[in-house]
């Protein structure tokens, strides 16, 4: 079993680089990516990914950190060029938290998104709503239908919405992710999104040290437990684990165009 983790967030405090890495490759975690939330956690990131085997990054501004962002975007260029640079992200709306304006948040998602169409690296998108309102699926569905049309490609990770949300996003041609969150007693939700998700189209991951699964569940999160997500979300699917770490990482090797030799 060779699975992808395509979404971790590493700091320094977690373990030495080699190590955390390595804990994962024995519990069948093989390949990592280290998503960037801000300028600094994406040179982490890309210095996590260069020290790695099987390990890249993705570089963004997260929509908490939308308005204290007061740098020029063009800052992000020296990643651009970076050999295990996969993706710009994590970006996108939280209007759940809404620790930024909204104004903010989508000036910096429209912003990053447009650098991710220059330079051709897909998305991985953060939206979430408050509860009962549909207000950051609406105005992510917005930036994202048009960059969709121009040729762009996105994954939404940890997504928690409703089925018609669900595939609105993907006639847009998303990759959905799905992390710990699934295993919650409360996440029914999550699981029935599993039968409209199509194979070709999910893609796991962690969000380490955030959500990490049951029976884990409120302690730091490791991509190590990228096994436990999977063999939730293979019971469910009634698919052996092997089958889905098959098809979920040649997925994620398409999304984020990775040639196997590299
Ligand atoms: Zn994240």
């Amino acid at each position: 079993m060779e699975l992808f983790d395509t979404h971790f967030h590493y700091y320094p405090e977690d373990a030495a680089v080699k190590d955390y890495a390595e804990k994962a490759r024995r519990a069948g975690v093989r390949y990592l990516l280290a998503t960037g939330a801000n300028l600094l956690e994406s040179r982490i990131a890309r210095d996590f990914a260069n020290q790695n085997a099987d390990c890249w990054f993705s570089a963004g501004v997260h929509p908490h950190g939308a308005d204290a962002f007061k740098e020029d975007i063009s800052i992000f260029q020296e990643f651009i060029k970076e050999p295990k640079m996969l993706a710009i992200g994590e970006v996108g709306l939280d209007y759940f938290y809404e620790n930024s304006d909204r104004v903010s948040q989508k000036k910096v998602f429209s912003a990053f998104s447009e650098m991710a169409l220059d330079n051709k690296f897909p998305l991985i998108v953060h939206c979430r709503d408050k509860n009962d309102s549909e207000e950051a699926y609406s105005d992510s569905y917005g930036i994202l239908a048009d960059f969709s049309r121009k040729g762009g490609s996105f994954v939404l990770h940890c997504f928690t919405g409703t089925d018609e949300w669900c595939r609105k996003f993907l006639d847009l041609g998303a990759f959905i992710s799905v992390g710990g969150i699934v295993t919650f007693p409360k996440a029914a939700n999550v699981r029935q999104l599993l039968k409209i998700i199509p194979d070709d189209r999910l893609l796991l991951e962690t969000d380490s040290p955030y959500l990490a699964p049951v029976p884990h569940r409120g302690k730091r999160n490791h991509p190590e437990y990228l096994a436990v997500v999977a063999k939730y979300v293979a019971g469910q699917k009634g698919v052996t684990e092997d089958e889905l770490a098959g098809f979920t990482t040649a997925n994620a090797f398409k999304f984020f165009k990775i040639r196997r030799d590299c």
